[in-house]
């Protein structure tokens, strides 16, 4: 296995970047894959909404990891790695990682920390998510750097449309300086409330904007006070609602996902013969 690297990213917080990486990584799981979930958020959201309550208790988080490799020790299979019963592993982070966030300033070759963790472990996943913390941070850029995909959770709101530039400039230069085989699946709208007309306003203007470049994706997550309940305690929303739109939602952003990898694959297949 060579795992698909998805990173999920949006510089602004409160946009469902850690909902939906939880929640597409256990539908990619519900689809038989093999996922790991990594969280490089120091506020830990992801591991918290995943039944850690208590990140900075954790022998061993990403910040570790990522040290390990900054100073050329050897990372033990599957060291750190954390299990969630709906079977997806976690590698947790913890408030450390803002440290690690520091040190990778002066580090050498800084940006590609994470990618050569990622190294260490992308042989026994088919699939490793990445919720970024809402920065475009030294954090990001390394999820960036060892993502092969990126998705860009976008709230169904005006602002946040309209404040997607920077983050789609950042990524440009990404692929331009660092990492070439990055590439968008696609913006996602999240927490639409779809009684209202502005709903309909804010997706026509998404799609209007950015529409020709980048595929905005066909699945829209509804708002639904479910979503916020499924991640206190510790569940996907498919356990905690499973009848919930948001379940169905995720369900089709998961073969939403697995579809453009297919493409992906065809069309590579389609250029070698
Ligand atoms: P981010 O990681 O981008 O900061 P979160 O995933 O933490 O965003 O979501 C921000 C807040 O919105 C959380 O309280 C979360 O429970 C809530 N939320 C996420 N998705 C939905 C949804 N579909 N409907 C309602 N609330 C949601
Ligand atoms: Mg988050």
């Amino acid at each position: 296995m060579n795992a698909q690297i998805i990173a999920l990213s949006n510089q602004k917080g409160g946009v469902a970047k850690t909902t939906s990486c939880v929640n597409l990584g256990i539908g990619l799981a519900q689809s038989g894959k093999k996922v790991l979930v990594v969280d490089a958020d120091p506020q830990a959201s992801m591991t918290i909404s995943l039944g850690y309550p208590q990140p900075d208790k954790l022998p061993v988080t990403l910040s570790d990891m990522m040290g390990k490799i900054l100073t050329d020790q050897p990372i033990a299979p599957g060291e750190g790695i954390l299990h969630h019963a709906e079977g997806v592993d976690l590698m947790p982070a913890d408030i450390q990682l803002s440290g690690m966030e520091v040190s990778l300033v002066n580090a050498m070759s800084r940006e590609t920390i994470l990618r050569q963790y990622l190294d260490t472990v992308r042989h026994q996943y088919t699939h490793i998510l990445i919720d970024c913390q809402p920065s475009l941070g030294m954090l990001t850029i390394n999820a960036m750097a060892a993502a092969n995909r990126i998705i860009v959770p976008c709230q169904s709101e005006y602002l946040p449309v309209k404040g997607l530039e920077q983050l789609l400039q950042t990524i440009g230069k990404v692929r331009r300086q660092i990492n070439p085989k990055l590439k968008i699946d696609g913006i996602l709208l999240t927490m639409v409330d779809s009684r209202t007309n502005f709903a309909k306003e804010i997706s026509a203007l998404l799609r209007e904007t950015y529409g020709s470049e980048i595929k905005v994706f066909t699945t829209e997550i509804p708002h639904s006070v479910k979503a916020k309940e499924a991640s206190a305690e510790g569940k996907s929303i498919y356990t905690h609602a499973p009848s919930n739109k948001v379940a169905e939602a995720y369900a089709n952003l998961t073969k939403e996902v697995l579809k453009i990898e297919k493409q992906r694959e065809k069309h590579k297949a389609g250029l070698t013969r």
